[in-house]
């Protein structure tokens, strides 16, 4: 073939291909695989996905191309969040809304949640619990009917009878029924087996349990251990089967360890976990979601009269100052984290106030943008998608108008946001 040739070609296929790209000329570039800050480049995007990273602002080749300046800004990855529940948002009443609001009404409120959770910076995001209306609202982002953050989701958290994530916990008898595997609730390793092909049958990503008790349940102990090993052994391994990880919150330290001898990816949480479980968090490979933030702010609404049902105010105090002395504890003993708030226990798209705790506590501000981004690309087996910009990765982008490096709190008010290639904040 003739050079002429070639160049025509060339030509037509970069025409054909490369029609109506987006030229992002980026100040700066966080690069989350290595951990450095990189300076001008440019970031081009066709479709959905980013089709090349180049050295300085490159021009684009046809007229048709759009041109972002986003050179005096800081630009990353599209942030993820490991830990929130797209279905609610805290509020005094929030107790009474399972039998005032359908369905619909979760669904159509929650899309206002998860538009808030996408300008925030977050591209992606794993659900760890609701009622099932979580799945719709997966399925609704992923189809393109409303804006929103992409979603994995546990479906409904499975617990044991009257642990955390009993749905009928607090309700008077004649209410609580006697709910099972279909509903989450399991009693055996056989429950567990059964409960976790229901969340497959559902369309769960994930599988959530709730290894101990929980802080804003209608329960009297928030960290008593509320499974058995080998409950939570059936569980880990019909999951593994369906190609699904556990996610085990957990409160009090022995539940903790179950968990993880039962096979958890992730401890969601880790409020009183000892250095001996931090030991056994490294050796058995499994991830801390810290969720500080999440214990600042239930402290905080523990204290205004009558926010909390009473059984739940001692136990938020409880909570407040020790995930973030737990976190400093088990970063420093080189427990892997990725981050993870509970936006749903406080309002959504504050998301990024975790970064500032994280950074308190003691870890690098780099270490804890790639805890929320490489890591949980990697924990959701999505590393060939998401969590760096690199070409064949999808356009999940934002921008930051200070070097969060510089300045963390930059973090809480990004300036851009792209997902899949579209704009949605600039
Ligand atoms: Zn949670």
């Amino acid at each position: 073939m003739t050079k002429k040739l070639i160049h025509l070609l060339t030509f037509i296929v970069a025409l054909h291909v490369s029609a109506q790209d987006t030229f992002l000329h980026c100040g700066k570039l966080i690069d989350t695989k290595n951990g450095k800050v990189l300076k001008e480049k440019t970031i081009v995007i066709s479709g959905d996905r980013i089709t090349k990273v180049a050295d300085g602002y490159l021009t684009p080749p046809n007229p048709s191309d759009k041109v972002i300046d986003l050179k005096n800004k800081t630009v990353l990855p599209g942030l993820i969040d490991m830990h929130v529940h797209v279905e609610g948002e805290t509020n005094p009443n929030q107790y009474l809304e399972r039998f005032t609001l359908n369905d619909a009404d979760v669904a159509l409120r929650a899309t206002t949640f998860l538009k808030t959770t996408l300008m925030a910076g977050f591209t992606t995001v794993r659900d760890m619990g609701g009622s099932g209306v979580n799945v719709s609202l997966r399925n609704a982002v992923n189809k393109g009917y409303i804006y929103g953050p992409r979603i994995f989701t546990a479906e409904k958290s499975l617990a044991t009878t009257g642990g955390h994530a009993d749905p009928t916990n607090g309700t008077k008898s004649e209410l609580m029924g006697n709910p099972g595997s279909k509903e989450g609730v399991v009693n055996s390793a056989e429950d567990g087996k059964k409960a976790v092909r229901q969340r497959y049958k559902n369309g769960a990503d994930w599988i959530k349990i709730t290894a101990t008790g929980g802080v804003l349940s209608v329960a009297k102990n928030g960290q008593n251990p509320q499974f058995t090993v080998d409950e939570i052994k059936a569980i880990t391994e019909t999951a593994k089967d369906y190609g699904m990880f556990v996610a085990a919150h957990a409160h009090g330290d022995e539940g903790m360890q179950r968990a993880i001898l039962g096979g958890v990816k992730t401890i969601e949480h880790g409020t009183l976990m000892s250095e001996a479980t931090m030991d056994l968090m490294v050796k058995h490979d499994v991830y801390l979601v810290p969720t500080i933030i999440a214990g600042k702010e239930v402290g905080k609404n523990a204290r205004i009269p009558g926010y909390f049902p009473a059984i739940i105010v001692p136990k938020a105090l409880a909570v407040e100052s020790k995930m973030t002395e737990t976190f400093a504890k088990a970063y420093k003993k080189g427990v892997k984290i990725a981050f993870g708030t509970d936006a749903g226990v406080f309002p959504h798209g504050i998301n990024a106030q975790e970064f500032g705790y994280m950074v308190a506590a003691g870890m690098p501000i780099m270490e804890a943008i790639q805890s929320a981004t490489v890591t949980p690309a990697f924990l959701l087996n999505q590393t060939e998608n998401i969590g760096s910009i690199e070409a064949g990765k999808l356009a999940d982008i934002i921008a930051t108008d200070e070097d969060p490096v510089q300045n963390v709190k930059t973090l809480e008010n990004v300036a851009f946001v792209m997902k899949e290639g579209k704009i949605y904040k600039n």
